[in-house]
């Protein structure tokens, strides 16, 4: 992406200053801002001695040998964290927390599709998670060996996780609706042995099966030694004898001790893949002291958790990193009391959620843009129905989210009071790293403002040169930290490549961002989605968020499709809201709102309503498809799609191309 446009402050460059006219500001609530885990003063200290204050943070943690080297960049790109330090992450998570009283504390309340409940306490959390790693001991499952788990949204997801990281064998955790091939390509590429998985599950209130799909993958990974196998839905499941076990007879006749015991910092803690937005899956290596510090410090100081009172929820799937950070390793390392959901947002009715939040009085949420739009087109009588007072504190993750859709999150679940936390990171980064804190930041929807206490983030154009208040450019880090991910699994090479080579000595992130004249940090997009139309970059993301302050579009997904005049044309696909409907008036209508709102320039030269976007099954919109389809190209890779029929669908409702 050139940025001359953006810096020079020609016409087009200004009319594409849309988000950074954005004037509206959110103070912290005065009582949360004087009773925050983490206030202004943690910038400056961070700021004056970097090293000292994640060493500081480190402490969170319970060492089994307290770490007294902090970093080792000696060969980067390869970093150490506390290398010298000995712990076991599970200890961390469960055990310390029993042993200091909280046993009795509520760790999960899981509320499964058709409306079951379990409720596990710590002391249940320690009992079910020391039976899981004796089982997998007694399958042979050592130190350094990888386990695969492939499992609904139910508690042993992380019991498994946990089990795992207590006996130090790297998981692999996979997204349970993915198909057979994403699971034998990635179960062949770390050559896990054991996979955890279940029957099924429960999605649109009915039993969805898991198990055939595992047992389709195995045929092309005959390493794989034994599936053990959870009860969820009772359903028939086809079985291997010898190969497959259930958990209910190997697990729950384990002994309910386990003593953990410590290993390295920088033992290997999981492997996850990325979530394929740009092509195909990264399998991302975390290892354990560094990941886990900063995975509870930000939880700590991003949701400003109150383990005594707080109830947290956060929507992802274990699949993805955010249910890794904040749903396993941030929240229970803190303590926290947590909801787990199983299911889909609208079954039995769109309220689901809502009745969730009323029911266990969540004071802290979690979720994704997409979620909320898909919530702002169902329309706002459907919280409205529920008691959210309960609710301090709102968090969005996953891509930029639109300022209409923050407005609304923050009107309709916030009661126009709470804070909402714009956290931006990524699988390889481990934890967040970009956000306001709840209690010091005067929030701007739709910007994620500034880098954490400890964190580096710039913008910087072409020649790596930081751009200043105003610009626009590319994102990255120019700092070590301690969540960073330490390799792609087996491809050293692929890492340096991906994320060290672009600019000398600094993290590529593969996002665009631009500063506005507070130096606040704005999320543009992927730097691939970035379009160049008559010689402009113009982001996909300010012209979707154009298109969805219009009344009538709920959501959009823009691409740029190769065009012979003008080089790149900009096609936007959009969902109209609930009463809205198709018509050549409305086309036209959006199309000179965005002229309105951006400039002309930014106007879409075409507008497709869609009844669907492709999107990945962590939420995200896939713009590579939607582009092939523009072009006229065969589809890339289609794994991580959660429906795969949206994109016929699609290519069904568009007229060939002009
Ligand atoms: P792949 O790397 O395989 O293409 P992916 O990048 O979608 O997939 P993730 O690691 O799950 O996989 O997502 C990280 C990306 O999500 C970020 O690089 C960024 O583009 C986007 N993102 C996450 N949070 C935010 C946010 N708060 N604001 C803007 N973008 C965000
Ligand atoms: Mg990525």
């Amino acid at each position: 992406m050139s940025n001359a446009d953006r810096n020079t402050g020609d016409k087009a460059g200004e009319a594409l200053s849309n988000l950074l006219r954005e004037e509206r500001r959110f103070a912290p609530p005065p009582a949360l801002a004087a009773d925050a885990n983490v206030k202004a003063d943690a910038y400056e200290r961070a700021e004056a001695d970097r090293l000292g204050f994640w060493a500081e943070q480190a402490r969170r943690l319970d060492w089994a040998v307290e770490p007294q080297e902090t970093l080792d960049w000696s060969t980067p790109p390869f970093a150490k964290w506390f290398a010298d330090g000995k712990l076991n992450v599970a200890y961390n998570c469960v055990d310390r927390h029993v042993e200091a009283g909280h046993g009795d504390r509520v760790a999960i309340h899981f509320e499964g599709e058709p409306g079951d409940t379990r409720t596990l306490t710590y002391a249940d959390l320690k009992r079910e998670v020391s039976k899981a790693a004796n089982a997998l001991t007694s399958l042979g499952v050592e130190a350094g060996d990888r386990v695969a788990i492939y499992l609904p949204m139910i508690p042993e997801a992380v019991i498994s996780m946990l089990a795992c990281a207590r006996i130090g064998a790297p998981h692999s955790v996979v997204f349970g609706g993915f198909s057979a091939d994403a699971v034998s390509s990635r179960v062949t590429d770390n050559d896990a042995r054991i996979v955890i998985t279940a029957d099924g599950g429960y999605r649109r209130g009915k039993p969805s099966a898991l198990k055939p799909a595992i047992d389709e993958a195995l045929t092309s990974c005959p390493d794989v030694r034994n599936v053990l196998v959870v009860r969820r839905t009772g359903g028939d499941v086809a079985w291997t004898e010898g190969r497959d076990v259930w958990w209910h007879d190997l697990v729950d006749a384990q002994s309910e001790e386990h003593e953990p015991q410590p290993f390295d910092a920088e033992h290997p803690l999981f492997i996850l893949y990325t979530s394929g937005t740009t092509g195909k899956p990264k399998g991302i290596l975390h290892t354990s002291g560094g990941y886990l510090t900063q995975a509870s410090y930000t939880h700590h100081a991003v949701f400003d958790l109150k383990p005594e009172t707080d109830v947290y929820w956060c929507t992802a799937d274990i699949g993805w990193v955010t249910g890794h950070s904040y749903i396993t390793y941030g929240p229970l390392s803190n303590g926290a009391t947590q909801v787990m959901y199983e299911g889909t947002p609208d079954t039995p009715h769109q309220g689901r959620w809502w009745e969730i939040v009323a029911k266990y009085g969540v004071t802290i949420l979690y979720t994704a843009p997409t979620a909320i739009r898909t919530c702002m087109k169902w329309g706002d009588d459907i919280p409205a129905k529920f008691d959210l007072s309960s609710l301090r504190i709102l968090g969005s993750v996953g891509e930029p989210i639109n300022p209409e859709a923050w407005i609304w999150y923050r009107e309709h679940i916030g009661a126009g009071k709470t804070p909402i936390v714009d956290t931006w990171w990524q699988t390889e980064t481990g934890a967040i790293m970009i956000s306001p804190l709840p209690g010091v930041t005067s929030t701007k929807p739709g910007s994620a403002q500034r880098a954490l206490p400890g964190i580096s983030a710039k913008v910087v154009d072409d020649t790596a040169t930081e751009v200043g208040n105003g610009g626009g450019g590319y994102l990255v880090l120019d700092r070590p930290w301690p969540s960073m991910l330490r390799t792609i699994w087996g491809d050293d090479q692929r890492f340096e490549d991906t994320y060290w080579s672009r600019f000398e000595g600094l993290y590529f992130a593969g996002d665009g961002a631009k500063k506005d004249d507070d130096g606040d940090i704005w999320l543009l997009g992927r730097v691939d989605d970035v379009m160049l139309v008559s010689g402009h970059n113009i982001s996909t993301t300010e012209v979707e968020s154009a298109l969805v302050s219009h009344p009538k579009v709920a959501e959009s997904a823009v691409v740029g499709a190769s065009d012979a005049t003008t080089g790149q044309a900009i096609v936007a696909f959009v969902i109209l809201r609930g009463s809205a409907s198709e018509s050549a008036e409305l086309v036209a209508e959006l199309r000179e709102h965005v002229g309105k709102v951006l400039g002309p320039i930014a106007k879409p030269k075409r507008i497709l309503p869609v009844a669907e976007l492709p999107k990945t099954r962590s939420g995200k919109i896939m713009r590579r498809l939607l582009r092939d389809v523009a072009e006229n190209r065969t589809l890339g890779d289609v794994t991580t799609l959660t429906d795969s029929s949206v994109m016929d669908l699609i290519s069904s409702q568009l007229p060939s191309a002009p």
